[in-house]
């Protein structure tokens, strides 16, 4: 084994195809009270963050009054295990590349800035727990990302250091968290790039000594 010891992933975007479920149940929270997102203001400003940063932006951008984030909260949060719950299946490529790197003796952890119980309950419904060691929510840190928090929690975990991780990122919150964790990075689109040759294809690259 060379330089890398452990890969972790963000979930959203990454292991899971999420964003479109985040979306519909946030405008199905938010369609209570007259409001919505457009997916061009969704893609563009609001994916990647909690939900309650969501509403803050809400707050500031479109005047969403703050006694209601508490309430749309809770809804979008039940909207959202409801879509989980109906579209999450297990993908065959996420499947073979967590499985095949654990086997390699790679260490796994996912961390996300959803909150805990949408972690569980995706990454159960895509089959993936069994293949990692632990994940990170965005209940178990004090600063979600773009602050580089949860991959340090999750590097010290470890007991590595970030020059022995790879982080799987695909948006500019995670991607701006992994580079100031110290960690080495691999940027990709969607779900669809996370398989096994690329991932390893990095981790060659970063024991050779050519990425940083
Ligand atoms: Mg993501």
């Amino acid at each position: 084994m060379g330089k890398i010891k452990a890969v972790i992933f963000d979930m959203d975007g990454v292991l899971i195809d999420a964003k479109e479920w985040h979306y519909a149940a946030l405008n199905r929270a938010l369609d209570y009270f007259g409001m919505s997102l457009s997916r061009l203001e969704h893609v563009t400003t609001y994916d990647g963050f909690p939900t309650r940063k969501k509403l803050e932006m809400l707050s500031i951008e479109k005047s969403l009054p703050h006694e209601l984030h508490d309430f749309i909260c809770r809804l979008k949060q039940q909207y959202t295990l409801e879509e989980i719950t109906l579209k999450c299946k297990p993908q065959f490529i996420h499947q073979y590349a967590l499985s095949r790197l654990k086997k390699e003796g790679y260490r796994l952890a996912v961390c996300s800035n959803s909150v805990r119980d949408t972690i569980d309950l995706m990454l159960r419904k895509a089959d993936l727990m069994p293949h990692l060691e632990f994940f990170l929510s965005n209940e178990d840190v004090e600063h979600h990302k773009p602050h580089p928090q949860m991959y340090q929690k999750a590097i010290s975990r470890f007991g590595l250091s970030p020059a022995e991780c790879l982080i799987v990122e695909d948006n500019p919150q995670g991607i701006k968290a992994a580079r100031e964790s110290g960690a080495h990075l691999l940027e990709v689109k969607d779900p669809k790039d996370v398989y096994y040759d690329n991932i390893i294809e990095r981790v060659t690259e970063i024991d050779a000594g050519a990425g940083a």
